[in-house]
């Protein structure tokens, strides 16, 4: 082809495109559970339907009010969805803040089950507390609802304490922004719907590993316990719930939104939450630790999915097993992102002459 009209061809192509990605933040709303997957149950209400109805609210509200935001949702039906297919949706249009929407409950034998309440918003990391893990196991455990889920996340089995060790060392260069935005929601959640404040926590849930932007999961209150359970399952309760997640979506947008900046050289960038840190540093290497074993694992092993050089580091008698090797943080990031689909638990480890670092 002439080049000349190449070269034209890819401006329009640019200039039709532009629009979309300078103006937009895009909001991607998970509402948990769906179709076969009920999540908790109360004794009427079902958690996928109150988590559902919230999404909505929630969604029309930033329609309605927030001109240049744009909402994605995972599902907008009662309809089953993976873990990997939700985290999907949301990589696939680069959105710009994950909210995974859900509702809590606590062992059927628990003396406390019919008295608990409150609600908590978590972001990605190793829990604290025996309860915060409890909250990331039953919400994991739906993947064992899906075909073949011990091969699509490595192995990673949701029932088992120590499936969770991997994300202790979970470098999420979002993390910063997913607190700020938890904070701003639990506060939200205390003053505008009333709840009882369980404070923002950090627990080990599969689908905000998999998405990479700021991500929360909310846990609005308790379904288990019979009066949250009517306020969680009335229209008034809902739109509460909503509109408290909605007041700090609108902080937390205006501030991350602002797309344009100058800076010294007058040449105009992009400053938006997408933006990838620039970080210099001597020495310093970049891994991809994406599975962990007790023991050596063969090249050819399955469980490797045919990822091919490989290397491993023995820390507290675990075989960490990483992939690629690079100075430059965002080219971690970029193999970081190639290999999610295949393992979504994957996270980028820093090394200093050849040893880990925190
Ligand atoms: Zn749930």
């Amino acid at each position: 082809m002439n080049k000349y009209i190449y070269n034209i061809i890819l401006l329009v192509i640019a200039f039709l495109l532009l629009p979309l990605n300078a103006n937009a933040f895009i909001v991607v709303i998970d509402p948990g559970h769906g179709g076969k997957d009920y999540g908790a149950l109360g004794v009427k209400a079902k958690e996928k339907d109150i988590n559902l109805s919230v999404a909505l609210l929630l969604g029309d509200m930033i329609k309605n009010d927030l001109k240049d935001t744009k909402v994605v949702y995972t599902r907008n039906s009662d309809k089953f969805l993976s873990l990997r297919e939700r985290a999907d949706i949301a990589n696939k249009v680069s959105g710009d803040l994950f909210i995974s929407i859900h509702t809590n409950s606590i062992a059927k034998k628990a003396k406390n089950r019919k008295t608990i309440s409150g609600a908590s918003v978590y972001t990605l990391g190793l829990h604290k507390t025996e309860e915060n893990l409890e909250v990331a196991k039953r919400e994991n455990s739906v993947i064992e609802l899906e075909n073949d889920y011990s091969t699509s996340y490595s192995g990673f089995d949701p029932n088992s304490s120590e499936s969770y060790i991997i994300f202790e060392l979970n470098q999420n260069k979002h993390i910063d922004q997913s607190i700020e935005f938890a904070s701003a929601v639990q506060d939200e959640f205390i003053h505008t719907a009333n709840r009882k404040d369980r404070g923002v926590r950090q627990a080990g849930f599969l689908v905000l590993a998999a998405t990479s932007m700021p991500s929360i999961l909310v846990e609005l209150d308790f379904i288990c316990n019979p009066t949250q359970e009517k306020f969680l399952n009335s229209k008034s309760g809902q739109k509460k719930l909503a509109t408290a997640i909605f007041n700090a979506l609108k902080k937390y947008a205006n501030k991350y939104n602002k797309t344009i900046v100058t800076n010294t050289n007058n040449t105009e960038i992009t400053s938006t939450p997408k933006q990838t840190k620039e970080i210099k540093i001597n020495d310093i290497e970049y891994k991809i630790q994406f599975l962990t074993s007790s023991n050596i694992i063969n090249k050819k092993d399955k469980r490797l999915k045919g990822l091919n050089p490989v290397e491993f580091y023995k820390e507290n008698n675990i075989y960490k097993y990483t992939y690629g090797s690079t100075a430059s943080w965002d080219k971690a990031l970029s193999i970081l992102n190639e290999i999610k689909a295949k393992f979504p638990e994957a996270f980028i480890v820093k090394f200093k002459d050849g040893k880990r670092i925190k």
